[in-house]
């Protein structure tokens, strides 16, 4: 009887994801409810297709968003690739490699684990040599942009010597789509998931993925059922696939349909190469701020996501108050370290709506604030004009 309307602050999102959703995604969200099968909706669900297929960079007929968050798109990829008794190899490099490693097991196929130190992008000779021990081997998984840590692999490489070996590729893309460039056709990617709320910036809750043709033969030769109904793609296709012909499968969830579809839209006016541009640019302007101000990188250069600045907490700073102090006293949200880096750095994220210069200078103040009034050690006062100018020779450079 007394409970009030849930009203949340208004934050700003610098974290591993959310990242901060437009007002016109969020107003998209609160369009109108219909049918899943209204034809209106249908014709939605047409334009979504393609406009994934252009934020992906592929012609796959096999595009859509998982009507769930990023990881069941990643265990959407591995349920329908892999059948019990089968061998994959997972490349892990952070918390996400790990992930895939329980997907594959849950399978009840073998992960053969090619590990490589976090922070570190995925070694390709280390692929290789487990590809060449493992000849039997169906399937090859690795994440492009690993979160955890803010390394990107090199995607291309890694799938180029899996082909090489027979094998099919599983990539998980989930904070690279949008934020980094990602070719999956070009590169050859059999199977690729993503997620919503990182550089697409929309809500959390849905996960696009996109399966090409050899995956797409493999999974019509399975000879066991897959174990999930729910993921199964040849039930779920009845619904999102071709011809007209959809049929129910699981009710969608239509307004969060509606704030990809936004976000996608936007992403295709602002162009996929001015996407890249723009978070590569605005990176620069972040790390010279924060490298001012006498922070340093986790991961070496010509390895470094611009979307997610992973940066070891200076000396004398102390990680959570500094973290809540921001949450509480400037309502800006940035993330933890996770796993092996807890306690040891933070993840600063420029994704999608994020990633612009207001946020930055917001984000490199009120960090300097914060950690001066605690005695931390570092450069007060410099962080913001670094980034300014970083930003500006940028501009002149490109
Ligand atoms: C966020 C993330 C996921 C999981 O996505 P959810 O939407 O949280 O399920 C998977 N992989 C990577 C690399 C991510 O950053």
């Amino acid at each position: 009887m007394t409970t009030k309307s849930f009203i949340p602050p208004q934050r700003i999102l610098m974290g591993p994801g959310p990242s901060d959703v437009s007002n016109r995604v969020l107003l998209a969200l609160a369009r109108p409810t219909i049918g899943h099968l209204d034809p209106a909706f249908v014709g939605m669900m047409d334009e979504m297709k393609g406009l994934l297929q252009y934020a992906f960079q592929t012609k796959n007929e096999l595009t859509m968003p998982v009507s769930a968050p990023g990881s069941a798109g990643m265990e959407t990829c591995f349920v329908n690739l892999l059948e019990p008794g089968d061998k994959a190899i997972v490349c892990q490099n952070g918390v996400f490699g790990g992930r895939m490693k329980e997907n594959v097991e849950r399978c009840g196929a073998t992960a053969v684990m090619v590990e490589d130190e976090w922070g570190k992008v995925v070694d390709p000779n280390k692929l290789e040599e487990a590809l060449k021990a493992n000849p039997d081997a169906k399937v090859v998984a690795f994440v492009h942009a690993e979160t955890s840590t803010g390394a990107q692999s090199d995607a291309k490489t890694l799938v180029e010597i899996a082909h090489k070996y027979d094998c099919l590729t599983i990539v998980d893309a989930v904070t690279s789509l949008g934020g980094t460039p990602l070719l999956v056709d070009e590169w050859g990617i059999d199977a690729i998931y993503s997620g919503t709320q990182k550089c697409l910036s929309a809500p959390p809750g849905l996960s696009p993925v996109s399966f090409g043709e050899r995956a797409a033969e493999a999974i019509k030769n399975r000879k066991t059922k897959v174990q999930s109904w729910f993921l199964d793609l040849s039930l779920v296709m009845a619904y999102w696939g071709g011809d007209g012909k959809r049929a129910y499968h699981h009710t969608a969830p239509i307004n969060n349909l509606y704030g990809l579809h936004e976000s996608l839209v936007m992403l295709e006016e602002e162009g996929l190469e001015n996407a890249w541009q723009r978070h590569a640019s605005h990176h620069q302007a972040l790390r010279a701020g924060l490298e001012a101000m006498g922070i340093n990188f986790v991961v070496a250069e010509a390895d470094r996501l611009p979307q997610l600045n992973a940066v070891t907490i200076p000396e004398g700073a102390d990680d959570a108050a500094v973290r809540s102090k921001l949450l509480g006293d400037y309502n800006l949200e940035i993330g933890a370290g996770l796993g092996a880096l807890a306690g040891k750095v933070w993840r600063i994220g420029l994704m999608g709506s994020a990633c612009n210069m207001k946020n930055i200078e917001f984000c490199l103040d009120s960090l300097d604030k914060v950690m001066t009034e605690m005695g931390a050690k570092i450069n007060s006062g410099v962080a913001v004009d670094a980034a300014k100018s970083a930003f500006e020779s940028y501009a002149k450079a490109s």
